[in-house]
């Protein structure tokens, strides 16, 4: 195994801040009482788990009451998607989202659809370009919900939510949920713009199993898990106190450096962007306009998973899709649903930033990866 570590995979997921950790510690060993107990221990539990919501709240712009503790983005998808379109299904028969989304949002579509919901996956292009025309037409009275991601997990599209939230409520009475596991800590994201927003604590220096779904005040829904009155009925079971007050202090952490990271994040991915482009092997899959945080490309003539295993063996660790999906063989979904062919869709690889990667490591990446595709051609 080599010495060096090069970690280009930060959309899969970050490893804890020191301030998460440190509350962790404390909250666990000092309000270990379950939050819902009904003597002066449970009330005290109850108040931190308040403050780390108000305190959520107050990072995100909207109410403490609209911030729900979840266990990550998957299940606060399945809890946005499922929720709205079960608690509108007498009136609402069609939901919309895009063809880019992660399997979490996705497959929850797909089983909505076996259902009997009717259901309109989005197109885009390779510039990352949502079809907003398709997206205007399959708007009605009938629309309950449209789900659309603000970062796609795997190229780094920037969806264009402002327009998409104006034209949802101009043309329906549907809510837009919005998937920012990719966006929190990365891009500025207006509480304007959504209905309902998830996200992940893992992917912004807080713990895994921890996770937020903002739910606006106005917006109903159908629980997942029946049980205890836990999250305002919508989420039964103890909170996980320990977990929802790390993530309070890592979202303070992330935001507080947002704009120093994204500025590094930058200068990165642009140095890689100009190496790999003089490269004949390369295509870049990752649009001008798209997250500074994910650099995608594909290989012409070699398998990414190949060359991603290769890179490992040096120490460098990257995805070929995104991380859920990349131990599955085949074909990326969203580079071959921007129109990429089969083989390029199959070769894609992944890197991404948090804005801490230097650009001696960016170099020493080319380094690596130039004698590595130079190696195999030679054998
Ligand atoms: N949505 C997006 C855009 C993601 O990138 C991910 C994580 N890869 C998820 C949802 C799911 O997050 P988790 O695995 O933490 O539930």
């Amino acid at each position: 195994m080599s010495k060096r570590c090069i970690y280009f995979d930060c959309a899969a997921t970050v490893p804890p801040c020191q301030e998460a950790l440190s509350t962790f510690e404390k909250i666990s060993l000092s309000s270990f009482a379950n939050s819902s107990s009904n003597h002066g221990l449970g009330f005290e539990s109850s108040k931190m788990l308040e403050k780390a919501r108000a305190q959520i709240g107050k990072y995100l712009h909207v109410l403490p009451e609209e911030v729900l503790f979840t266990s990550g983005a998957s299940e606060g998808n399945n809890l946005a998607i499922q929720g709205v379109a079960r608690h509108n299904a007498s009136w609402g028969k069609r939901i919309i989202t895009t063809k880019g989304e992660h399997p979490s949002v996705l497959e929850v579509f797909k089983h909505l659809e076996k259902e009997g919901f009717d259901v309109v996956y989005l197109d885009y292009d390779k510039d990352g370009n949502l079809d907003l025309q398709q997206l205007s037409s399959a708007l009605n009275e009938h629309v309950s919900l449209v789900s659309i991601m603000a970062v796609n997990n795997e190229v780094g599209y920037l969806f264009p939510l402002e327009k998409i939230y104006s034209l949802v409520k101009e043309k329906s009475r549907a809510l837009l949920h919005v998937d920012a596991t990719q966006a929190i800590g990365k891009e500025n994201l207006s509480s304007s713009v959504y209905d309902l927003m998830t996200f992940s604590g893992h992917k912004i220096t807080a713990l895994k199993g921890s996770g937020v779904l903002v739910k606006k005040k106005r917006v109903e829904l159908d629980p997942l898990i029946y049980g205890g009155s836990q999250e305002n009925g919508l989420r039964a079971g103890t909170s996980a106190l320990p977990l929802d007050c790390a993530l309070a202090s890592a979202l303070r952490v992330t935001l507080a450096s947002q704009n120093e990271r994204r500025e590094q994040a930058k200068k990165v991915k642009q140095y890689l962007s100009e190496e790999l482009s003089k490269m004949d092997e390369v295509v870049i899959t990752s649009p001008v306009n798209s997250t500074p945080f994910i650099l995608s490309f594909a290989l012409k003539e070699h398998k990414g998973s190949v060359i991603a295993q290769a890179l490992s063996n040096e120490g460098i660790y990257i995805s070929t899709k995104s991380a859920c999906s990349s131990r599955e063989e085949g074909y990326s979904y969203v580079l071959k649903s921007a129109g990429y062919d089969e083989i390029l869709s199959s070769n894609g690889i992944r890197l991404s930033f948090y804005g801490y990667e230097t650009l001696e490591q960016a170099k020493e990446f080319m380094d690596v990866f130039s004698s590595l595709l130079k190696d195999i051609k030679v054998r």
